[in-house]
């Protein structure tokens, strides 16, 4: 073997895969086709799941250094142009905000890590020299992958460099994969919904300047679309929009922002939007993650998050079954675990997108004249916009329903909801965030060396279970914690948690059937 997984693209997807399995102690190569990073805007929001997820790799200070100062709003606001009073004013916490709302939070519905603004070419070196100071991970640039051939030992790709031979092959290659498609993987639901051209500028003053206020999001109720985005820097902007031609994105622009600022247009592109789902997340000992496997609208920022979930999803039990004590079960169990996981987001981001597209419908060329055009687009505007900027239910509250790898406690469990988050230890959820009555935070208690983690509130004697995964090798920790209303908000004395920090189990009473719950977890 040349390495032990191979991964195909290093956009955020392939590199937080590579730097997860770094840090667990797999070697990784990850192939990019681009010779370098590029400057070019897609994502800008990591979400506050996927900011719990970077902490606990230890990288989420760097990230933050890098993207939006803390005290910036992240207000989102409806406008005719950015001169004139908005028609609807969304204000959302600025990251400082939100880290005091959090640090007051007294019950479980908070994330412990507020979102971050970050452009994805910040984004993406800063992963790259991330995953590139780690023993045992390489990252080949300018080296594109062109086919793989699969046996029941390994994966042996082909590159325009040459051959490499792996034990797992995963394609983080984005919305036209071609490791998707050598598997002959098709993506379900709807394509191409609508066309529109991205800008990029540099405008030194204009931050500075918006008259109506600052935020991060400006959508002009126009017909064509049109939305401006505050970049990292605050001197960086993109903005969307229908448009015929390159060229005229520079007069859409001007018009938008209606101030008479010197600006420089960096780039222009087309993309499509479109919201589809793999029919499958891989086949024998290739998998894909990210966009690869599932494309959404990306204002709700489901789509670069989605891929980070799939990438620490994935990540664990590629480590654990190659340390040997991973079960049959455990890579079988990524496809039923973040296949659902997409399914929900595409449908959230439809339903945020849908929302949209109603307060657009009521723009009239006369908006500008008429007031009663103004009032009927901000009365639909209430009640639709929120919903692409309020899925907090989505990024924390998602929960793995008949998984493999969970313990089936009876019972539906809580419903899914996209906008509410509704904190729960049902098996298959997130741990919710709980502060300790020493001020730390119960995930933060929890190692990152990979092995299951038994939080116990109470003294019971847990050795079956313990002797149970140690018959399977399968490391597990127990961690006491006597706090009682961190007992009281998960509602149980025993939670046994992988490595992802998702529930497998809970109860009051140690488990009857310890070995059971030990193969069920670990994929036996
Ligand atoms: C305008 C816009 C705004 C967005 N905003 C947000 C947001 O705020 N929040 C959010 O969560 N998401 C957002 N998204 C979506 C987000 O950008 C994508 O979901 C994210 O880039 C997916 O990451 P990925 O790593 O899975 O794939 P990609 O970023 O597409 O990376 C795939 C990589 O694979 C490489 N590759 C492909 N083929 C080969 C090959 N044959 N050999 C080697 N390498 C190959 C590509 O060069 C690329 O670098 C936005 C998208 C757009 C277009």
């Amino acid at each position: 073997m040349d390495t032990e997984v191979l991964i195909v693209g290093a956009g955020p997807t392939g590199l937080t895969l590579a730097i997860d399995l770094g840090r667990r102690g797999v070697r990784c190569t990850v192939l990019e086709q681009k010779p370098a990073p590029q400057f070019l805007p897609k994502m800008e929001r990591c979400n506050a799941r996927t900011m719990e997820i970077y902490r606990r790799m230890g990288i989420a200070g760097r990230i933050r250094a890098a993207g939006l100062p803390g005290h910036c709003p992240m207000d989102v606001f409806i406008v005719l142009s950015l001169a004139e009073p908005p028609l609807y004013h969304l204000h959302y916490p600025s990251v400082e905000e939100y880290r005091a709302q959090i640090a007051r939070c007294e019950d479980a519905s908070q994330p412990l890590e507020p979102y971050q603004l970050v452009s994805q070419y910040t984004l993406e070196p800063l992963l790259k020299s991330i995953a590139e100071s780690l023993p045992g991970v390489t990252v080949r640039y300018g080296c594109e992958f062109l086919s793989f051939r699969q046996d029941a030992s390994g994966v042996e790709a082909l590159t325009r460099q040459g051959p490499l031979r792996a034990a797992y092959l995963v394609g983080c290659d984005g919305g036209s994969s071609p490791v998707r498609r050598q598997l002959g993987i098709e993506l379900a639901g709807d394509a191409n919904l609508l066309e529109l051209r991205q800008a990029l500028y540099y405008c030194e003053d204009l931050y500075e300047r918006i008259p109506i206020g600052k935020g991060r999001h400006y959508h002009v109720a126009d017909g064509q679309h049109s939305f401006l985005i505050v970049q990292d820097s605050t001197r960086h902007f993109t903005l969307h929009a229908v448009v015929e031609r390159d060229e005229d994105m520079a007069a859409q622009f001007e018009k938008t922002i209606a101030l008479p600022l010197k600006y420089e247009m960096l780039y222009v592109g087309a993309w499509r939007q479109n919201l589809l789902l793999a029919e499958r997340y891989g086949a024998g000992r290739v998998f894909i993650a990210g966009d690869a496997a599932h494309l959404v609208i990306p204002t709700g920022g489901l789509g670069m998050n989605s891929g980070v979930g799939d990438a620490i999803d994935l990540s664990w039990k590629l480590a654990a079954t190659l340390q040997g004590w991973g079960g049959p079960q455990l890579l079988a169990s990524y496809e039923i675990e973040r296949r659902q996981v997409g399914s929900r987001n595409v449908a959230a981001s439809r339903f945020a997108s849908q929302g949209r597209r109603k307060w657009r419908a009521m723009y009239r060329p006369d908006i500008r004249d008429n007031p009663e055009t103004r009032a009927n687009l901000a009365r639909v505007a209430y009640a639709e916009q929120p919903k692409s900027n309020e899925m907090i239910g989505a990024e924390l509250g998602y929960r793995y329903v008949a998984s493999p790898l969970v313990w089936p406690e009876p019972g539906e469990g809580p419903a899914h909801d996209f906008i509410e988050y509704l904190p729960t230890t049902f098996p298959g959820a997130r741990l919710p965030h709980v502060w300790l009555a020493d001020g730390s935070a119960v995930q933060d208690r929890i190692g990152y060396e990979l092995g299951f983690t038994l939080l116990r509130f109470s003294d019971q004697d847990v050795n079956g279970l313990a002797k149970a995964f140690a018959s399977l090798g399968a490391p597990l920790r127990i961690l006491t914690l006597r706090d009682e209303r961190a007992r009281d908000l998960y509602g149980h004395d025993l939670i046994l948690l992988r490595p992802d920090l998702h529930v497998a189990w809970r109860g009051n009473q140690p488990p009857g059937e310890s070995l059971q719950l030990a193969r069920i977890a670990t994929g036996h």
